[in-house]
């Protein structure tokens, strides 16, 4: 019965049937450098990437993100989605961007301050770094965490550490030959194709996790209007690093609204509600696609139908 369940659910059945639905998919580098050196569990192929668009243009209108979030007289007898990319990586100018404009698709960037400025961030840092006993010994000692034998450095990082300045020195890389992240002329490009810009925070640190109250209000804060400053525009759309429930508590959430921002984004891989749009202040859901099948993203929008997830 279970797996009689789970074939339906990889099947675009589910939403011929069930209409009104809205939403928002996550992604991050786009690249046919694989294995990926800096972002291995973030990378999507070109040649999938072509697919998941063709399936969700298939499957959905796809609409701006904007829109999606705000407009409350969408078409109840279809089906909405929009797309938005992670950490402003450089694949995602150079091989998404081309097949998005192509089709007409708009979509969204989430950018970090530092990626931005100085081409890196501490997580890609660590994973061009994961064979360097050295710099993953000074960087689980700057977050205060010790490690297992077995356990995963970044992972543990990522769900126990302690986030300061400290950390971020540790972090730090001399500067990459190659360009990972898009720098400032790239988001302009992209401000010029009608590109949604939103904040990602400073650092891409774990926000629930930053020691001191002065460091989380400057991750938000100067990230957005360091993108401001670059894109002329209103920043007012917040996507939480990681985006899962223990990546964020209600000081990150005050912190984003007092900055200004009216949309803030978790990875919690639901559906978005028509009639949560009228309840302000809400967090919206995102589905995160990378590099996932055809078959895994039927499966991931459609059990959002029968089940509410809270991750
Ligand atoms: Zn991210």
């Amino acid at each position: 019965m279970k797996r009689i369940l789970k074939n339906m659910l990889s099947t675009s059945l589910p939403l011929r049937i069930s209409k009104g639905n809205r939403f928002v998919f996550v992604l991050h580098e786009v690249s046919d450098q694989i294995p990926n050196p800096y972002a291995p569990d973030y990378s999507t192929s070109i040649a999938l990437f072509r697919k998941q668009i063709d399936l969700l243009s298939e499957l959905f209108d796809i609409i701006s993100l904007d829109r999606l979030v705000s407009d409350s007289e969408l078409d109840p007898t279809k089906n909405y989605a929009a797309l938005t990319f992670d950490d402003g990586y450089m694949g995602v100018f150079e091989n998404a961007r081309p097949i998005l404009k192509s089709q007409n698709i708009p979509y969204a960037v989430f950018f970090n301050k530092s990626a931005v400025e100085s081409n890196q961030l501490w997580v890609s840092n660590a994973e061009l770094s994961v064979d360097n006993v050295e710099y993953i010994a000074g960087l689980l000692k700057a977050a205060k965490c010790s490690l297992k034998d077995d356990q995963d450095a970044i992972r543990h990082i990522v769900a126990n550490g302690s986030f300061d300045d400290q950390f971020l020195t540790a972090s730090k890389l001399p500067p990459q030959q190659n360009k990972i992240y898009m720098g400032v002329e790239e988001i302009q490009q992209l401000v010029s194709d009608q590109v949604l810009i939103g904040n990602h925070s400073s650092d891409h640190l774990v926000l629930s996790r930053c020691s001191d109250p002065g460091l989380l209000h400057s991750q938000i804060k100067e990230s957005q209007v360091f993108l401001n400053g670059i894109t002329k525009k209103e920043i007012s759309h917040f996507a939480i690093p990681f985006g899962h429930k223990t990546d964020y508590n209600e000081a990150t959430i005050a912190e984003a609204l007092a900055s200004g921002h009216k949309y803030i984004y978790t990875t919690n891989p639901n559906r978005l509600k028509l009639k949560k749009l009228t309840k302000k202040p809400f967090l919206i859901p995102r589905i995160g696609i990378d590099n996932r099948s055809l078959k895994e993203i039927l499966f991931y929008i459609n059990r959002t139908l029968i089940k509410n997830y809270d991750l």
